[in-house]
């Protein structure tokens, strides 16, 4: 049997070349930073490891599901952790929600904070959210690429479940339709930036985002996001998975339409009838594919400005929540400067995990990491942004923490990485964090699938092809892939793997 070559060893590269390995095929990943993991990230400061990239995993049994396939199981590889509480939103006007790990607990938290209103809001609204999961997980989570022809193929059943999902208004208007709060108003709509979309925009169906992290759960990994990482690569590794880092694939080689090898940007060539992308979609249609195939995608989710403070321990051992999020004074402003102006969010929502806490992370003598993120913009197709735009933000960002009460004075930020930084270090991604945003009823279709049509051989596994960005559903995209792989080598799938 022909080897397999992965491109990347982010998550979707790591579960595809598990689950190929597990099956027989001989796998070898070839990662062009000098460590595995892509945009799940650490950085070292002073002696203290600390994470840069996700602070929150949901529906772990996506990663589950990989690591069964590798022979272990999540629970063996890794210990998740729920602090409470989970998520501490603040105001403008001061006020503070706290949510808790579980639903029941949240609901009177709401209620005790915003009145039984709305609590029974928040309740109704979570109820409506798990119907749309559970209608839209089987399409378009779970299984391959949703198409216009499958849907079509699926007959009335399929065109009800779609009705289920509620694709034909937007989320704000959902939200604004059986939210009246405004405090629950705004929590409900960030969950449009889990996958970096606009609530203005986005479909209604994304309204169960906010199932998937208070319903079903939002988890820390103790030790860190990175375990993520350092798991899958155990559990690659145990399956004979061979990786090398360090090394660019500058081209793939392609005869007669059929994948016949790499070459690396070191001269390197190397001979494979399958390989697997998890590079960005942008760069696998921009530049490592020949010229002729797909464009790359117009309409990238949102990039992020990113800080990592050393932060003074809070006196009297008290603890910071786990996550908080700092809504601004007019939050929908915050959308129209990054979807309508392309422009940094001049008065912008702040998100700060505080690592200790919600991983069990040890930070320094005195000090602890606290991760601070605002959404921006991806960076525009044809050049950078000057770093004026980045120091002013830096400010504005700052300058909400330090009202907050949430930072001191001599806090130092140990690591920063902006929107340029990003699409520089992921090519073809233009600093997006999440692939291809959300924005129109028709971009689950127009995500490109796990199969290529041409050439033979190639296939996508990342956050940037289906089922989408984030941890849970890389992995998943990994899963696909392989299982497109696997079919066509007329290998057994994976159990509970459907036919395409
Ligand atoms: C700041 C930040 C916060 C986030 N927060 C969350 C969160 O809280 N929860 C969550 O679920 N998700 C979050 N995400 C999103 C999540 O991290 C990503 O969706 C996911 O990790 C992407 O995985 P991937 O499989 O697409 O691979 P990537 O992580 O994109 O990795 C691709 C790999 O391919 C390598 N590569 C690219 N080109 C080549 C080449 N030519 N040759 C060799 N190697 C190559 C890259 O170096 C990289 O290692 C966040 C992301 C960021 C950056």
């Amino acid at each position: 049997m022909g080897q397999a070559v992965v491109v990347g060893a982010g998550v979707g590269g790591l579960s595809a070349a598990i689950i190929l390995a597990a099956r027989g095929v001989p796998v070898r990943v070839i990662e062009m930073a000098e460590r595995p993991g892509g945009k799940i990230g650490i950085a070292e400061h002073d002696g203290v490891e600390l994470d840069t990239g996700p602070s929150l995993l949901t529906l772990p049994d996506a990663l589950d599901r990989v690591f069964r396939e590798g022979g272990s199981s999540l629970y063996d590889e890794l210990e998740l952790v729920r602090p409470d509480p989970a998520f501490r939103y603040r105001f403008p006007d001061g006020s503070i929600l706290d949510l808790r790990p579980d639903v029941e607990a949240s609901v009177e938290s709401v209620r005790e904070a915003l009145g039984n209103d709305a609590g029974r809001e928040f309740e109704a609204f979570l109820s409506y959210a798990r119907r749309i999961w559970e209608a839209a997980a089987p399409a378009f989570v779970h299984g391959p690429a949703p198409s216009r022809r499958s849907l079509r193929r699926g007959g009335l059943p399929a065109l009800l479940s779609i009705l289920r999902i509620d694709p034909f208004r937007t989320m704000k208007r959902t939200i604004d339709r059986r939210v009246k709060t405004p405090e629950l108003r705004a929590v409900f709509a960030r969950f449009a930036t889990y996958n970096g979309s606009d609530p203005r925009q986005a479909p209604a169906t994304l309204n169960c985002i906010a199932h998937v992290e208070l319903g079903l759960g939002g988890y820390g990994v103790r030790g860190g996001m990175y375990e993520i990482v350092r798991a899958l690569v155990r559990t690659a590794e145990r399956q004979g998975v061979e990786m090398d880092t360090g090394v660019r694939v500058a081209r793939v080689r392609v005869h007669q339409g059929r994948v016949e090898g790499i070459e690396a940007s070191d001269g390197q060539r190397l001979s494979a009838s399958t390989v697997v992308f998890n590079a960005d979609a942008g760069q696998v249609f921009g530049t490592l594919l020949p010229a002729g195939g797909r464009s790359p995608d117009p309409s990238p989710s949102t990039s992020g400005w990113v800080g990592v403070l050393r932060s003074r321990r809070r006196a009297g051992g008290e603890r910071r929540a786990a996550h908080t999020v700092l809504f601004p004074e007019n939050y929908m402003e915050e959308f129209a400067d990054l979807f309508d102006r392309d422009h940094a969010p001049r008065d912008p929502s702040v998100y700060l995990c505080a690592q200790e806490v919600a991983h069990e992370r040890t930070g320094w003598e005195e000090d602890e990491p606290v991760f601070v993120m605002a959404n921006v913009p991806p960076e525009p197709a044809d050049g950078a942004r000057p770093d004026t735009v980045w120091e002013e933000l830096r400010e504005r960002v700052l300058g909400r923490v330090r009202s907050a009460g949430l930072c001191e004075p001599g806090d130092q930020v140990v690591f920063e990485r902006t929107a340029a930084g990003l699409a520089r270090e992921f090519p073809g991604s233009r600093g997006s964090l999440y692939g291809l945003a959300s924005n129109s009823r028709t971009a689950a279709f127009r995500r490109p699938p796990n199969r290529l049509s041409s050439p033979a051989g190639a296939y996508l596994a990342s956050g940037s092809a289906h089922p989408g960005g984030g941890i849970p559903l890389c992995a998943l995209s990994g899963v696909a892939a392989a299982e497109a792989v696997l079919e066509d080598l007329h290998l057994p799938l994976a159990a509970g793997a459907a036919r395409r």
